[in-house]
């Protein structure tokens, strides 16, 4: 992990590798909130502003991709293009396959596109089948 943030160019500190450690381990989807909830018991020092600059930091070297979700701004561990299944009770963020750009609309084909995501939201089938 300390190999991976020196290739992105950034400085080791215990902050950024508890964040690493958990958004980079395997594919998340988290909130500032929920990694500051997540790594307060680990580091007490830590503060939400510190967790959301690390957050910024990480993007901004590539590391995480920030994306907006049923209202919420989260960061998703996987960088290269996908879109997103969003559960409106339950809260859960499922990855799908981007969708194709060739199927955009006509006006969209004269533009430069450089990022795009969709979200599709609804309920998730967990909560389907609560829900009876
Ligand atoms: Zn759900
Ligand atoms: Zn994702």
């Amino acid at each position: 992990m300390e190999t991976r943030l020196r290739e992105h160019g950034l400085r080791i500190t215990p902050q950024r590798l508890a964040v690493a450690e958990l958004m980079l381990a395997e594919p998340v989807h988290l909130s500032p909130q929920q990694v500051y909830e997540q790594l307060r018991s680990r580091l007490p020092s830590l503060s939400p502003n510190t967790i959301y600059l690390t957050l910024d930091h990480f993007e901004k070297a590539g590391l995480l991709r920030r994306i907006h979700v049923g209202g919420r701004t989260v960061f998703d561990s996987r960088t290269e293009r996908h879109d997103h299944a969003c559960c409106r009770r339950c809260g859960l963020i499922q990855d799908l396959p981007a969708s194709s750009v060739e199927h955009a609309p006509l006006t969209i084909r004269r533009w430069r596109i450089d990022a795009e995501s969709r979200v599709f939201s609804g309920l998730c089938p967990a909560c389907l089948e609560r829900e009876g």
